[in-house]
């Protein structure tokens, strides 16, 4: 098994050689979306970040078992401990139960994901779908003492822990700033300090979402959701924890403390964390109003648009930065993004039919080592591409009689594209869809006969339900004196 693999922890803030708990199979547990609205950039990067590392580790041979939750509930509005529970909040706005937000948002966010080919995690379970779990951990945090009870509700005490443990470790930040910072905000009583987190919250009475707990009735903090599921599927300590720089703190700072509190140890190995997509430097956002969902990219319905942009146009375009550089949005990037991947697959039609020659004049075979090195270092993605563009320039050159390469040359260079084209970055040719283009144009030469025959047989009712019905989905027929055109409205 290639062995060569560097991941930047956070953590530890250096490159560590990849050596997994127990080989060959790899734990990898990501934060996944809080289903209450459309998925947009934002979910599409650590969606497509974590895709790729799935892909490579399997592609080295690991057997992973990736784990990728659903908040279903717990999530509230500022990401700590006040306002409303985010899918409650929109249940009550839509007059709707809270589960038929998460059931509408969910099959939604995984028609997306399908459609930017990344590929469904081993396990995906949802936060009140492990409720019984969370209450379990949240006894164990108690009886060691790390946890008190206020008005029913029950918050983490930070201060007793950062006796014991290292609140902070992970994303940098010292507990006395902390107090600093947070000591001023109102309305936190219930607490001893404002920034101790809640494990379990009382039910408002406008909250739609509540369990029995010895407690009260209530539901889970959302923190404590992936300690338990991430415990319950891939052990008490597991490989690799990823999800969005956004996630650093409170979210994964707190899940280090749960551990801890209630085990004595880090959960984790490896943390790794996505950097965030802005748009004019700006972090993107639905309180920015620079919002754009993936469904607007991929229908162009959206004003900050020029066109649309396919769903391989986004993942290359995510691709083509390293997944600890920020990305920032334009049209212009995706053109760009648009008009590169177009070049790769491009070559990879003309390799099909280059013709070998007795000897190679430029030597390939570094390209191989060249590539895996890219991808061992930290999932370097846009190295791994720009070498791709190299032998794609070469491919060009061999086409127009430049260079010379022989049929062995070519099938290793075919062999490397299907690799790291296809299988590690999971790019898709959307050539299929000028297929379906074609099918589309036969189709309605076929409607437009039948409307033909109608119209001569004096059948006017027939002859207009058909246009009518086309119209339902945005295909207008304009009669002409030759018989009739029609056009995608
Ligand atoms: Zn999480």
């Amino acid at each position: 098994m290639n062995n060569n693999l560097q991941i930047y922890n956070t953590l530890s803030r250096t490159k560590e050689k990849f050596e997994p708990l127990n080989p060959p199979h790899v734990g990898m547990y990501v934060c996944g979306p809080t289903v209450y609205g459309d998925a947009h950039l934002g979910h599409a990067r650590p969606a497509i970040t974590f895709d790729i590392v799935f892909r490579y580790l399997m592609h080295l041979g690991y057997k992973v078992r990736y784990v990728r939750n659903i908040t279903d509930v717990g999530h509230l509005e500022n990401d700590a401990d006040e306002g409303e529970d985010k899918i409650a909040k929109k249940a009550r706005l839509d007059s709707l139960e809270p589960m038929e937000i998460v059931k509408h948002f969910t099959d939604r966010y995984h028609k997306n994901m399908d459609q930017l080919n990344v590929l469904h995690p081993s396990i995906e379970p949802t936060a009140s779908g492990h409720i019984i779990e969370q209450i379990e951990l949240i006894k164990s945090i108690f009886e060691k003492g790390y946890a008190y009870e206020s008005e029913g509700s029950v918050y983490f005490d930070v201060k007793k822990y950062s006796k014991d443990y290292d609140y902070g470790k992970l994303s940098g930040r010292k507990i006395e700033d902390l107090l600093e910072n947070t000591r001023a905000l109102a309305g936190q009583d219930e607490k001893k300090n404002s920034y101790d987190f809640a494990l379990w919250k009382k039910t408002d009475p406008k909250h739609l979402m509540h369990w029995p707990s010895p407690w009260s009735e209530g539901y889970p903090g959302w923190h404590l959701e992936c300690s338990a599921m991430g415990a319950k599927y891939l052990g008490d300590t597991f490989d690799i924890h990823g999800g969005g720089m956004d996630l650093l703190f409170p979210h994964h700072e707190s899940e280090i403390a749960q551990s801890n509190a209630c085990r004595g140890h880090d959960p984790v190995k490896y943390w790794m964390h996505n950097n965030m997509i802005t748009i004019d430097g700006q972090k993107m956002g639905k309180s920015l109003n620079n919002f754009i969902t993936l469904d607007e990219f991929f229908s162009g319905n959206q004003e900050a648009l020029d066109c649309s942009y396919s769903p391989m146009t986004i993942r290359f375009f995510i691709l083509q930065a390293h997944y600890r550089s920020t990305v920032d949005f334009s049209n212009e990037a995706l053109h760009a993004a648009e008009k590169g991947m177009q070049k790769l697959f491009n070559t990879i039609e003309v390799l099909g039919k280059l013709k070998a020659s007795e000897t190679s004049s430029i030597d390939i075979k570094p390209f191989k080592a060249s590539l895996y090195e890219a991808m061992d270092d930290d999932f370097n993605t846009p190295i791994t591409i720009s070498y791709l563009f190299e032998l794609s320039k070469i491919i060009n050159q061999v086409n127009d009689g430049k260079e010379t390469l022989m049929d062995a040359d070519i099938k290793g260079v075919k062999d490397l594209f299907a690799v790291f084209v296809f299988d590690i970055l999971g790019l898709i040719s959307e050539v299929d869809d000028n297929s379906n283009d074609q099918l589309v144009d036969q189709l309605m030469g076929t409607i437009l006969i039948l409307r033909q025959d109608a119209k001569q047989n004096k059948d006017w009712a027939t002859a207009d339900r058909i246009r009518d019905e086309l119209g339902k989905i945005n295909i207008k027929i304009k009669d002409t004196k030759d018989g009739a055109e029609w056009s995608i409205d």
